[in-house]
């Protein structure tokens, strides 16, 4: 039996940098990355590795780099940015570790908020919000503010709101930075739960127990992609393969994780 793998994602040769002084700081170096439809992809690396950059631009939320990006068969290095908007909100849900919600609005109305910019009818965005409301297990709340929530619940209104458009594709940066672990197991598992009703995920954290939700983990340093267990091409850093991957930026033996 044929099994078909999509590849919802293709990154080819993407570089970022910016201008600083006399010079240029690169923070995404030559990123070749594919994902495939239905992955739970967890970015792991020291702080200032590039993982919030690459997450940015997957999310469509930077236009300034360079390379080739792909989303199914549309390039997006080809878009307009009106045409890259578009597809983001078609497309992708966006979670951060500060929640990112508006405190003058209730939690029903923070998570209809995304709904507010599509030409949806009154009646069918309100049954949409009652639906994911329910799914969240949140109903009891829908008349709060987010000051009146703890941590962890206000992080499940940012995924509500995420994810109420049902995105194919769920990017979180950091998602339980700010929580206890309590919370942050619960966070893990509703992101299970979303990926094993179809959606596929990338988060960046800096928690194995975190990662160990995901099916897949890479490791960025120095704006390089220096590990990846879904491409044993990519040699762990420490080893010739991995020196040629990523020249110059690893010294052999060094440890690349969180
Ligand atoms: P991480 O998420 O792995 O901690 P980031 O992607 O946030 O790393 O940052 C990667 C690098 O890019 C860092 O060295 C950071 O200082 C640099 N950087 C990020 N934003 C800017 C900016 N606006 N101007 C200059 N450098 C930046």
């Amino acid at each position: 039996m044929e099994v078909r793998i999509y590849i919802m994602i293709k990154l080819q040769n993407v570089e970022r940098s910016y201008k600083t002084g006399a010079g240029q700081t690169w923070v995404l170096r030559r990123i070749d990355l594919s994902i495939r439809e239905g992955e739970f992809i967890t970015i792991m690396g020291p702080s200032g590795a590039g993982k919030s950059s690459l997450l940015n631009v997957l999310a469509l939320l930077d236009d300034q780099w360079a390379g080739e990006y792909w989303f199914g068969e549309q390039p997006v290095h080809e878009m307009k940015r009106k045409e890259r908007a578009e597809l983001a909100k078609r497309k992708i849900g966006m979670v951060f570790q500060s929640y990112h919600l508006l405190d003058d609005l209730t939690v029903q109305e923070n998570i209809d908020l995304p709904l507010s910019y599509k030409d949806i009818p009154r009646g069918q965005r309100q049954g949409m919000v009652a639906e994911t409301l329910d799914h969240f297990q949140i109903v009891a709340k829908k008349d709060l503010y987010p000051n009146q929530l703890s941590g962890g619940q206000q992080q499940l209104v940012g995924i509500a709101r995420a994810v109420i458009h049902k995105p194919a594709l769920l990017l979180a940066d950091e998602p339980t930075g700010n929580l206890h672990s309590s919370q942050a197991k619960e966070i893990m598992e509703l992101f299970t739960k979303l990926n094993r009703e179809g959606t596929t995920i990338v988060q960046v954290t800096h928690s194995e127990v975190n990662a160990s939700y995901g099916s897949r983990t890479i490791q960025m340093k120095d704006g390089w992609l220096a590990g990846d267990t879904g491409n044993p091409a990519l040699a762990q850093p420490g080893s010739a393969a991995g020196a040629g991957v990523a020249p110059g930026g690893l010294q052999s033996g060094e440890a690349v994780g969180s």
